[in-house]
């Protein structure tokens, strides 16, 4: 019996692996060219810049020992941030014990080393799938990309929520807790990134900024400061998710000034900017307050989702999820 899972992130990939481990066929589709989903560094000719997840931190004992066999594999490393925090107005210093992660040498490297050696294919989205009463039927552009006795979505929930809409009405899919999950409260919220490369380099004693009650921004960091990524000086620039969500639909011109501006505005020095770099995360990072039940298995229908969203966020409990269902589907 081969397992589908749709989304090679870090839930999906962590999935996979827990399931090929158990001795099962997987095989995992993503829209994207490589795998790694919000994980993924972009490849420039810089150099990697991160746009998405900054870093990871792991506090369960599980993902302790995931991290320390990547690090032994050499696919992250510890990121030595010197962290600022900036709140009205004032820039300091605010060093802390915390073990930060990063993928060498890009964000995506410690997903791609989980896959390896995996049936995946990229580059294909799947548009539509169809439930039979025992398998499901995955399409990409009206194309059969196979039919499966189990499948695994691991996406966002809204995008989980769009392959799904044509059956949650229909028996025997009509479960309220997935329905709840999928078409209830808004999960994830949106982040506008923006890398700022500057003509010269600024002379701050950090590497990250946590940008706490402002009104636009939530964090900077410098990307030169992480081992493989662009050698010049670039910042990244999130913003908080009240702004994306009020500029989400802003062009990359109208928000790469924007990002300068702020730039400066809390590094508190001038700045001339050489290039500006910008990417619109729609399903960013977890809304506070969303109910987290892990992941959700239905036996009967051969379905499982899993993704940071339905456990509280972040890279790590993503993986936790990943695996969590792989163990579901086993049983
Ligand atoms: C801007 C930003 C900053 C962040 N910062 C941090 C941080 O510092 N620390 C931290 O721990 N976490 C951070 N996160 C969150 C972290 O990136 C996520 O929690 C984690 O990567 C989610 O993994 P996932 O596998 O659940 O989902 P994803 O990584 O979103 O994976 C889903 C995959 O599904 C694929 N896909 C979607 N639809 C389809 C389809 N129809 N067909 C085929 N494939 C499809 C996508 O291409 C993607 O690869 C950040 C996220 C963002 C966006």
């Amino acid at each position: 019996m081969t397992i589908a899972i749709i989304g090679a992130g870090i839930a999906g990939a962590a999935c996979a692996q827990a399931l090929a481990q158990q001795g099962k066929q997987v095989v995992v589709f993503d829209k994207g060219r490589t795998a790694g989903g919000r994980m993924s560094s972009k490849r420039t000719a810089a150099g990697y810049l991160d746009l998405g997840a900054q870093y990871f931190t792991a506090r369960s004992s599980a993902f302790r020992l995931q991290c320390q066999q990547w690090l032994v594999n050499g696919v992250i490393a510890p990121w030595h941030a010197a962290t600022a925090q900036y709140e009205d107005g004032s820039l300091i210093a605010s060093p802390d014990n915390t073990l930060r992660y990063i993928g060498i040498p890009s964000m995506q490297a410690p997903v791609q080393q989980l896959l390896a050696g995996m049936d995946l294919r990229s580059n294909c989205r799947i548009d539509s799938i169809h439930f039979d009463g025992s398998h499901w039927q995955l399409y990409s552009e009206d194309q059969l990309q196979g039919s499966f006795a189990q499948l695994v979505l691991a996406l966002p929930q809204q995008q989980a929520a769009q392959l799904l809409l044509p059956y949650v009405t229909q028996q025997p899919l009509t479960d309220t807790v997935l329905a709840d999950l999928l078409y209830g409260d808004t999960a994830l919220q949106p982040c506008l990134a923006a890398n700022i490369e500057l003509m010269q380099a600024v002379s701050v004693p950090f590497d990250a900024v946590f940008v706490k009650n402002d009104a636009a921004v939530s964090w900077l960091a410098r990307q030169a400061s992480k081992s493989g990524r662009a050698a010049a000086e670039h910042w990244l620039v999130h913003f908080n998710s009240d702004f994306s969500q009020q500029h989400l639909e802003a062009q990359p011109e109208q928000i790469a000034p924007l990002a300068a501006a702020e730039l400066q505005r809390i590094l508190g020095q001038p700045i001339a900017v050489k290039e500006a770099l910008c990417h619109r995360w729609r399903y960013a990072q977890q809304a506070p307050g969303f109910a987290v039940p892990g992941f959700t298995y239905q036996a009967g229908l051969g379905l499982g989702l899993c993704g940071d969203w339905l456990n509280g966020g972040r890279v790590e409990n993503a993986f936790l999820s990943g695996m969590s269902l792989a163990a579901a589907v086993a049983v």
